[in-house]
């Protein structure tokens, strides 16, 4: 957090240094990434990604979202605009914020982007198939994605029976858990163990973590078994 003096935000520990929620998927052929935060360029440059296939999107809050310019790069290497899927409202988001990528007359070097609108209806993209999750950030519909045996659910504190029909039967789920205190659109971390048990998830990693939470390896130590806090950098493998 910019200014924070707290013990996390000055933590040696580099579990607790943390940039902005975001996943990357991979499988034989395809390379996707949920969200492009506003730390997307430095997510790539650190992990040296050389392929995206795909961009997909939860909601469009900044904090998801801001990102995208960077796509530049990949339009640069395959010479092809990169596909997006999104729902309406991100859509919408999308091209208010980046005007410029879809303007008729576009300046040289804007973004290349092809919208791709999606509901909560599978797709595929290449090898992969995609399972939306609708869940809600207090009044906003987000989206979760489920890819075969692993759920990916950030910025939600409720979701509705038969969505959560969607989620069971997954063996590793990654959910966002804010802090311990109740948060308006998120879940906290209570709640957040209490989901994936209610689920029978049996392996769980929280994400979209707060300063407040508290420091990595004191929170990790009280969590129940087979739920882990996230990190940046974690690589899980299915
Ligand atoms: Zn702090
Ligand atoms: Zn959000």
């Amino acid at each position: 957090m910019i200014g924070c003096s707290c013990e996390v935000c000055t933590s040696a520990n580099k579990k607790d240094n943390r940039l902005r929620s975001s996943i990357m998927v991979e499988t034989a052929e395809t390379t996707i990434v949920v969200d492009t935060t506003p730390d997307f360029r430095y997510q790539m440059l650190r992990l040296g990604v050389k392929k995206v296939d795909a961009i997909i999107f939860t909601h469009p809050h900044k904090d998801h979202m801001a990102g995208l310019d960077d796509v530049r790069s990949f339009n640069f290497i395959t010479q092809k605009p990169m596909e997006v899927y999104c729902n309406y409202l991100t859509e919408e988001a999308l091209r208010r914020d980046f005007y410029y990528a879809f303007s008729d007359t576009k300046y040289p070097g804007v973004p290349e982007i092809n919208l791709h609108t999606i509901t909560d209806k599978a797709f595929k993209i290449n090898d992969l198939t995609i399972q939306p999750i609708l869940v809600w950030h207090l009044k906003m519909p987000v989206l979760g994605f489920r890819f075969g045996p692993f759920t990916y659910i950030t910025d939600a504190n409720q979701i509705e029976e038969d969505q959560k029909e969607k989620i069971r039967g997954s063996k590793v789920m990654v959910l966002n858990a804010l802090r311990k205190e109740k948060h308006i659109s998120h879940y906290n971390l209570e709640e957040a163990i209490a989901l994936v048990q209610e689920l029978e998830v049996p392996e769980a990693y929280f994400t979209h973590i707060s300063h407040q939470l508290g420091l990595h390896d004191e929170i990790e130590s009280e969590l129940p078994e087979g739920i882990h806090l996230g990190y940046d950098g974690l690589t899980l493998q299915l």
